[in-house]
């Protein structure tokens, strides 16, 4: 008999298939790499949809910039992105991030450059309302490090997958795929956007598809559903 595959191999076909399935996702949907980080922090616990008419509002005021949320009153602020939610507190991030970029000038490459990921990581991580999540989603999408993006899609799939526990930690999973693949940005990109697709369409929350599911063959979860 032979051994199990391990799950380098399960990962690897894991995105084999769900590419063949759902195609190129070109993610981030964003004109500039600060639109992503703006985007990344409305986004928390909202459709994209919704960050889509703030960001919209924003640009019409002419303030998507760093120094322009920095001089902008929080308030002033809030009323723009209204329409991605909980607009009070995601005002402050926002102004909290345009801090941490007047802190370089306002230059996006001295932030991200000439610095190990880990300490850029660390510097996001402790601006006010930037987590694990939005930090990942910055270093991938707007600063194109292979950084791994891990959310609520990536938890459920690899869960029912068998590959992580159900409430294993966030770093735990970032390093699940950190530690088994090419630190390539353009496979950790396409990757962390196919798993969303997947959960969205096929792995739903209630009632995942799985008798049409590219990942049924990989999944205990899937198979003992169909008995
Ligand atoms: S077989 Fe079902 S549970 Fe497993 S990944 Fe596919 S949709 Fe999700």
């Amino acid at each position: 008999m032979s051994p199990p595959p391990s799950r380098k191999t399960i990962l690897t076909q894991v995105y084999q298939r769900l590419f063949a399935a759902y195609g190129p996702q070109r993610w981030w949907p964003a004109e500039t790499p600060f639109e992503v980080m703006v985007g990344a922090i409305l986004t928390q616990n909202t459709a994209w949809a919704n960050v889509e008419r703030a960001i919209a509002r924003l640009k019409a005021a002419d303030v998507l910039s760093p120094a322009a949320l920095r001089r902008l009153p929080l308030e002033n602020v809030a009323s723009l992105i209204r329409p991605a939610g909980t607009f009070q507190a995601k005002a402050r991030k926002l102004k909290a991030l345009g801090e941490l970029l007047g802190r370089y000038g306002d230059d996006l490459a001295r932030l991200f450059n000439e610095r190990p990921l880990s300490d850029i990581r660390r510097e996001l991580l402790a601006v006010h309302g930037i987590g694990p999540e939005t930090a990942d989603a910055i270093l991938l999408y707007a600063a194109g490090n292979p950084s791994f993006v891990v959310d609520a899609f990536t938890q459920r799939v690899l869960g029912r997958l068998g590959l992580i526990k159900e409430k294993a930690r966030y770093e735990e999973v970032k390093t699940l795929f950190e530690a088994r693949l090419p630190p390539d940005p353009a496979l950790f990109n396409e990757y962390h956007a196919l798993l969303v697709e997947h959960g969205k369409r096929t792995c739903r929350k209630r009632e995942p598809r799985c008798r049409s599911c590219p990942l049924l063959d990989l999944c205990p979860t899937g198979q003992a559903a169909l008995g």
